[in-house]
């Protein structure tokens, strides 16, 4: 490796960054970029304040040349986990765009606004020299959705190869007009969808906020790659039955690829049947960067995360530690991964750092199989998704998959209960499409038990009116009634 974004050394008129209708050319952001890197220099590490507009990405690249660590902060976050971000980062500074007006717990922080205008002037600027790749770029912090985020060190190296990962498995170009209205301090919304892009040297157009109407407009108008989260292909599957326009601007898209969380396999199924197209289904942790894809040229396997991507291996262990051998297609192990990719450390937590590691192999947490030509399906997370019961080990992933498939069922998670006889019993949580007439308990079951196996089948039934997920649209099954 060696430029992490060899498209802000030239200079090009091309639009880098859109957010509606504030765009900045490559010679516009390295202009106004390294400018504010000269600011950050000497800095230990830098919070930005990760609104979805472009002061945001061009902090973040900031932050990149001069080689100072990255702290994207959800803006949405609550006090407490904000001052737990503050605490535990000790950030010198927070960079934010005019005007925000920022919480208590950063306000503290001597505040460096992002002048987009000084792009404008284009004065002479020089880029200073790339840190080595050893280098810590961003501090990101998890989901949150198992327990508190912890803060994943990420190295200049690890971005730079799962980027270039992504480009072999995607054919992703320069000629690439990505469309996102992800937010942007996560791996998904920050790393794939704004630096992914400026590696590449194309563009970003960024929603703002996600509406269907917006995904519409800009991939008729140029936009040639699509990310979202499940919960946005829903609704974009949900959309198509009405909007030609949207069904249209979808079917002329390049790419459309989703991750973050499992797309239900009926989202799936209802957007292809409209659109023609295939959804990539990608699977990547804040941790390991990416793992695996669906491959751009297919073959597509709706309902897996593809097979490894370049120079990433990817093994299955089963409860004893053992590696399952590759020809076993029927069993169920954790998926444990290695490569280039991988983080340095959980910032402040070496027990946790060393705890996560298998030999030099990262314990993700996720279960998996593989099949024969070495597709991998996600049955769920270990700590949340796997039930035991009546001597079983079942997935919760595919049982939410076949309630969802109910036209009763708006919204489904699975989880296991106590149970004297069984161990754990099978506990299906739904929102019903309609509340008035919700889908009748032993119908749901005779569903799971006919397509699946009767052991599968809920053995209780309890409706919500919304399931409780986080900001990327992930379903916090701990936050479920009555889970610890
Ligand atoms: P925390 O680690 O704080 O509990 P989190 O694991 O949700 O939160 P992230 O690192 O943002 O935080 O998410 C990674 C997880 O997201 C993976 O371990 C996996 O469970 C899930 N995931 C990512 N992509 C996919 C996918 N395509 N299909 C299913 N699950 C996915
Ligand atoms: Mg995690």
């Amino acid at each position: 490796m060696s430029l992490l974004f060899p498209a802000l050394h030239t200079a090009s008129s091309q639009t880098a960054l859109r957010f509606g209708d504030r765009a900045l050319t490559y010679r516009q952001l390295a202009a106004v970029a390294s400018g504010l890197a000269t600011k950050l220099d000497g800095a230990s590490r830098v919070a930005v304040w990760a609104t979805p507009e472009p002061e945001t990405a061009v902090a973040t690249v900031a932050g990149l040349l001069a080689g100072v660590p990255v702290v994207p902060v959800n803006p949405r976050s609550g006090e407490r986990e904000l001052a737990h971000i503050v605490a535990d980062s000790t950030p010198a500074a927070v960079l934010t765009a005019p005007g925000a007006e920022l919480p208590e717990s950063l306000a503290g922080l001597p505040r460096t606004d992002v002048d987009l205008s000084e792009g404008e002037a284009e004065a002479a600027w020089g880029l200073p020299p790339e840190p080595n790749e050893g280098t810590s770029a961003l501090v990101v912090y998890t989901s949150g959705t198992t327990g508190p985020p912890k803060g994943v060190v990420l190295s200049r190296r690890a971005i730079a190869s799962s980027l270039d990962a992504l480009q072999d498995a995607w054919q992703w170009t320069a000629d690439d007009v990505l469309v996102h209205g992800l937010p942007l301090f996560h791996v998904h919304g920050l790393i794939l969808g704004v630096l992914g892009p400026l590696r590449r040297g194309g563009t970003v157009r960024h929603l703002g906020r996600f509406t269907t109407e917006g995904v519409t407009r800009e991939l008729s108008s140029g936009g040639t790659m699509l990310f979202g989260v499940p919960t946005m292909y829903h609704r974009l599957a949900d959309a198509c039955q009405s909007d030609p326009g949207l069904v249209q601007a979808l079917a002329g898209a390049r790419l459309l690829v989703s991750g973050s969380a499992a797309l239900p396999l009926h989202d799936h199924e209802r957007l292809t049947a409209a659109t023609g197209q295939h959804i990539v289904e990608r699977y990547g942790m804040t941790e390991t960067l990416m793992n695996t894809s669906v491959r751009a040229e297919g073959p597509f396997r709706p309902g897996t995360v593809g097979v490894p991507l370049k120079d990433v291996d990817v093994r299955l262990v089963d409860e004893d530690g053992t590696r399952l051998p590759a020809e076993d297609t029927e069993s169920v192990g954790e998926v444990q991964v290695r490569g280039p990719n991988l983080f340095t450390e959980y910032l402040n937590r070496p027990d946790a750092t060393a705890e996560a590691f298998d030999g030099g192999w990262f314990r993700t947490g996720d279960m998996a199989m593989r099949d024969a030509d070495g597709f991998f399906r996600l049955v769920g997370r270990k700590a949340t998704d796997l039930i035991k019961s009546g001597g079983y080990k079942i997935g919760a992933g595919e049982i939410e998959n076949v309630l969802l498939g109910h036209p009763g069922v708006a919204e489904a998670a699975v989880t296991g209960e106590p149970d004297d006889d069984l161990g754990e019993r099978i506990v299906a949580w739904i929102v019903p499409a309609d509340p008035q007439s919700p889908p009748n308990e032993e119908e749901l079951a005779a569903l799971v038990a006919g397509q699946l196996a009767p052991h599968k089948r809920p053995r209780a039934v309890r409706h919500l009116e919304a399931l409780p997920r986080n900001d990327m649209g992930k379903i916090m099954k701990r936050q479920l009634p009555g889970q610890a």
